[in-house]
């Protein structure tokens, strides 16, 4: 690339990737044909229901789908190499230090028989060979300086069942942003956390972020956490994309209905001495998924074609996909025009 030219190449680009696990019951199809791109310093966010895919879409992406699951296909290209095709030691190299995620349960993921200065050095030295421990734990007090600690020097001596939630997850997102990655998968950071908490963690991240120049894949069933948070959100429903698209346009015009139905279950879209809206039916089981739409058997717009056909992602604009028979016939983006016949 010339001198000056932005790299305008997704950091990280994902396509028809299909993952499933093998499991006594049947064959169980976790994600089918998901496609997204995560631009350079973009936050993403992935929302839907419990069981829609997006930790599995997360996991994939580290390659961290354990057996009876299995990667089946597409690809996932990270700086242009694709993660499914690379050795394990590479990927290993990748994770942690390219590519890091903070878990649900922080203290799940912390060595309960290791003091926390010594796991944020550690996470230091095994990604960068030419630091001594020394440095290593010089640069660990800074970090969890950084994350608002308020004694550093006395914290880096405790062990994790001393802390509280919220400090757990200080601590897991300064190991986690100490190798400086390029992309931050972040799995549902808050849903642990009692409300006054989640804030402040959420703008401790986002000034983090902002500071470390670092991509974003979110993972959220807070539409409220990803409408703070990200630059573009990804609706998934039962393993597929439904919509994609910039946060402030899918959230204020959604076009795909489960997006709509998703929007009006949201606290704040309804008067108090009103019930809470739910959506019909249930999220259908992934072993036998309904052959056309997934969405089919609960949209209030079905129609015939809707459970027999699959709807691809079709393109309302350049930056807003839609996979909703309902837009079959919308136009191409503006960037693509039809050719004109003389
Ligand atoms: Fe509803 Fe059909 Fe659109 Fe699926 S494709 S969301 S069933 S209208």
């Amino acid at each position: 690339m010339a001198a000056g030219t932005p790299n305008t190449t997704p950091l990280l680009s994902v396509r028809d990737l299909i993952v499933r696990f093998y499991t006594l019951r049947g064959v169980v199809h976790a994600l089918e044909g998901v496609s997204f791109d995560v631009g350079r310093e973009q936050s993403i966010g992935l929302v839907g229901e419990t069981g829609c895919g997006k930790s599995i879409t997360a996991r994939s992406v580290l390659r961290l789908i354990d057996p009876p699951g299995r990667i089946d296909g597409g690809s996932i290209a990270f700086q242009g190499r694709d993660l499914i095709q690379l050795p394990e030691t590479e990927m290993r190299a990748i994770r942690g230090a390219d590519i890091s995620m903070i878990m649900q349960e922080p203290k799940m993921s912390l060595n309960p028989v290791m003091r926390i200065g010594d796991q944020v050095a550690e996470t230091l030295l095994i990604h960068d060979k030419s630091l001594n421990r020394r440095t290593a734990r010089a640069q660990a007090l800074d970090m969890l300086a950084s994350v608002s600690i308020p004694d550093p020097k006395r914290l880096a001596r405790r062990y994790p069942h001393e802390l509280s939630g919220g400090m757990a997850q200080r601590i897991m997102i300064a190991m986690m942003l100490v190798t400086r990655p390029k992309l931050l998968i972040a799995d549902e950071p808050t849903s642990a956390l009692d409300v006054t908490i989640q804030a402040q963690i959420i703008e401790l991240m986002n000034a983090l972020i902002d500071d470390i120049q670092s991509s974003v894949l979110m993972i959220s069933h807070d539409l409220g956490v990803v409408a703070e948070t990200c630059d573009r959100v990804i609706v998934m429903y039962a393993g597929q994309v439904a919509e994609a698209g910039d946060v402030e346009t899918v959230m204020s015009d959604p076009q795909h209905p489960y997006t709509a139905a998703l929007l009006k279950t949201l606290p704040d879209q309804v008067d108090a001495d009103e019930p809470l809206y739910s959506i019909k039916g249930n999220v259908p089981s992934l072993l036998t998924p309904p052959t056309g739409c997934r969405f089919a058997p609960r949209c209030e717009h079905a129609m015939a074609r809707c459970h027999n056909e699959r709807p691809r992602a079709i393109p309302l604009t350049a930056d807003h996909q839609v996979a909703c028979f309902l837009h079959d016939a919308a136009p191409e983006p503006a960037a693509e025009p039809a050719a004109v016949p003389a």
